[in-house]
């Protein structure tokens, strides 16, 4: 019965962009995920998004979306950036997927069945503006840090979860579970939590303030808090509650988190299982943050190349091995493109790379590109070469599951720095000289290909492009998931004669032009991008100009969109009237506007925004809080065409 595997990374929010910061967690969850296949284990990888809550709305709000359009959008950057970082996730969630939303009904159903779920008050300080509770730690001098404004108390029935009940369970759980949440930092920043007493969970949002999210099924006037919704993502993804996959990995699931929500997987996540009758997860993986060091690194009308950007530059796994080898788990590291180049060039380039294509020379100058047999005398340094090897092989499978990737990695790397020492003490070169000692040169070179073999069959799991073009060399075709480290992975099951192919450089060195040149092209993509989300500034006939029918109105009524920060509903009399909505309401209020003479786009294709339908579109320059709305120079007659 091969073991069982199952990890996860947490279900990225769908407000911003990925950043490396997603990209790394991925990469250690793909790592993970991608050693125990080596080792021949039965696994499950899970990746996703989350697209409930009030800052999805916000978001959205401010790119003049409904939620949903732009969680698809935003979730969709996520499932295109996934292949090209070679992630080998099994599955990708959603939130908003039907499956999930029923499981998270069921959960909570449970939960209230128990008689951990009741109804409550809750009084606190509100802002307005965020639409949104504060803590009085939250809040700077009194207050809110994004509008500098004191919040109002207010009071608001909501639903609470009854997390203080399963407190002092907790607590003994992760005392007698000491890998539970590792590294051990994290454990003990945890236990500082639960040294206070845990306050009840609020899991509801009342629908008159925010619709987007989970009906509740035991009240639908109101929609569950999103990371109640979230968590839950990871036992909906097995099949929870009959699903044959949940009986299979839930008991050896892993989670591998960022620590800045270290809160709700460590604390909520947990409890919420408990009382849900479910057994908790195992691990609870947590890593620091990349600090981004610009350094040198080049700036191009004002913006920084994004670590991510480089990934074209200097290759997939160029990028995957910096960041594995650079970071130590559990702790911040910095991200500089000066760092990822030396090591580009000195652990791969030079040490692995020289390693590889030597070995490589060597076997077709003395061996006509043919995996030579072992000869029969071995000396202390070829047996001490196996040794190592060996050893390396053994470190490689205790540290990668204590998450020591990069512990890993200098393992392997002294492996090979052996192999280098190896080539340069015995010199192949002087016993080819003399055919009595060919014996001892066919074991000198059937050991260096044993040691590229190894090596490559290691770090498949960081580097799984590498790993696959060095077997292929070498005569094994099979990809990075087809291996197995227990065959593969053992000395001496190289064939005997395969042939070899010597191939070009595996990681040439950085050439600074060529790097810059790609680095431009890179930043010229972004920044197109960029314009054409702001709509390009290509020319245009005057034909086409002459299709859009502007016009002058006036407004005549005006009023705030429920929910909505910055739209007003209009009616404009264009000669006919006119209901548009307009992202003008940080700037204007309701008052001021009417009366007021604006150009509007009246030929626009209709369309909703907050659910409401908008016909057309009023003329103005800047945007959010710095607009200014068009008007003519003196009044016109509504509906007079702009020409
Ligand atoms: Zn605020």
């Amino acid at each position: 019965m091969p073991e069982r595997f199952y990890v996860t990374t947490p279900i990225y929010y769908v407000n911003a962009e990925p950043h490396i910061g997603h990209a790394y967690t991925t990469i250690v969850a793909d790592v993970l995920n991608r050693f125990h296949k080596l080792l021949g284990d039965k696994t499950y990888f899970l990746t996703g998004t989350d697209e409930h809550g009030d800052k999805i709305v916000q978001a959205a709000q401010a790119a003049d979306m409904e939620p949903k359009a732009y969680a698809d959008r935003i979730s969709q950057l996520f499932r295109d950036l996934w292949p090209k970082l070679n992630i080998s996730n099994d599955h990708f969630i959603r939130t908003t997927d039907a499956e999930h939303v029923r499981v998270v009904q069921c959960i909570l159903e449970q939960v209230h069945a128990r008689g951990d779920i009741y109804f409550s008050t809750y009084k606190g300080l509100y802002c307005i503006g965020c639409e949104r509770f504060y803590t009085e730690r939250e809040l700077i001098d009194g207050k809110c840090p994004d509008h500098d404004k004191k919040p109002v108390e207010r009071e608001e029935a909501n639903y609470f979860f009854r997390m203080s009940k399963y407190q002092q369970w907790l607590i003994e759980h992760i005392e007698s579970h000491p890998e539970f949440i590792r590294p051990e930092r994290y454990r003990n920043e945890v236990l500082s939590f639960l040294r206070e007493n845990l306050e009840d969970l609020c899991i509801s949002r009342p629908k008159e303030r925010l619709s987007w999210g989970i009906t509740l099924p035991f009240d639908d006037r109101y929609v569950t808090y999103v990371w109640f919704d979230a968590l839950i993502n990871y036992v909906t993804a097995l099949g929870y509650p009959d699903g044959e996959a949940f009986h299979e990995f839930w008991p050896v699931a892993q989670h591998t988190i960022a620590k800045d929500i270290l809160k709700p997987h460590g604390i909520y996540w947990p409890t919420m299982l408990r009382s849900a009758g479910l057994q908790p997860f195992r691990h609870l993986n947590v890593h620091g943050y990349w600090k981004i060091n610009e350094g040198k690194m080049s700036k191009s009308r004002g913006s920084v190349i994004a670590p991510l950007d480089l990934v074209p530059v200097y290759g997939l796994d160029a990028f995957r091995y910096f960041i594995l080898r650079e970071m130590v788990f559990g702790l911040d590291a910095n991200f500089s493109e000066d760092a990822l180049i030396q090591r580009l060039n000195a652990d791969l380039a030079n040490d692995l790379g020289n390693l590889f294509s030597r070995s490589l020379a060597m076997t077709a100058k003395y061996f006509d590109g043919k995996v030579p047999a072992f000869g029969i005398d071995s000396e202390e340094l070829d047996l001490a070469i196996k040794r190592q090897t060996e050893e390396t092989v053994r470190q490689y499978q205790e540290e990668i599951p204590k998450l020591g990737f990069h512990k890993a990695l200098m393992s392997i790397w002294e492996c090979i720095n052996n192999a280098n020492k190896y080539i340069d003490y015995v010199g192949p070169w002087t016993l080819a000289k003399d055919e009595a000692q060919r014996p001892r040169l066919q074991t000198v070179i059937r050991n260096l290909l044993e040691v590229n073999k190894t090596v490559a069959v290691l770090i498949a799991p960081f580097m799984p492009e590498t790993a696959e073009k060095m077997l292929a060399r070498l005569g094994i075709a099979k990809t990075a998931l087809e291996l197995r480290l227990e065959k593969d992975g053992r000395w001496g099951t190289l064939q005997d004669g395969a042939a070899v192919s010597k191939g070009e450089a595996l990681f040439p060195r950085v050439d600074t032009t060529v790097a810059n040149q790609l680095k431009a092209k890179a930043m010229a993509e972004k920044a197109n991008q960029e314009k054409q989300k702001e709509s390009g500034t290509k020319l245009i006939s005057f034909e086409d100009f002459k299709k859009i029918d502007l016009r002058t109105g006036i407004v005549r009524h005006a009023e705030p969109v429920p929910n909505s920060k910055k739209l007003l509903k209009l009616l404009v009399d264009i000669g006919e009237e006119r209901q548009v909505v307009a992202g003008i309401a940080q700037t204007h209020t309701p008052e001021e506007l009417i009366g007021k003479q604006v150009i509007i786009v009246a030929n626009l294709q209709p369309a909703k925004l907050m659910g409401i339908e908008s016909r057309g579109m009023v003329l103005a320059v800047g945007d959010g809080t710095d607009l200014r709305l068009l008007t003519t120079e003196q009044p016109v007659t509504p509906g007079r065409r702009v020409s």
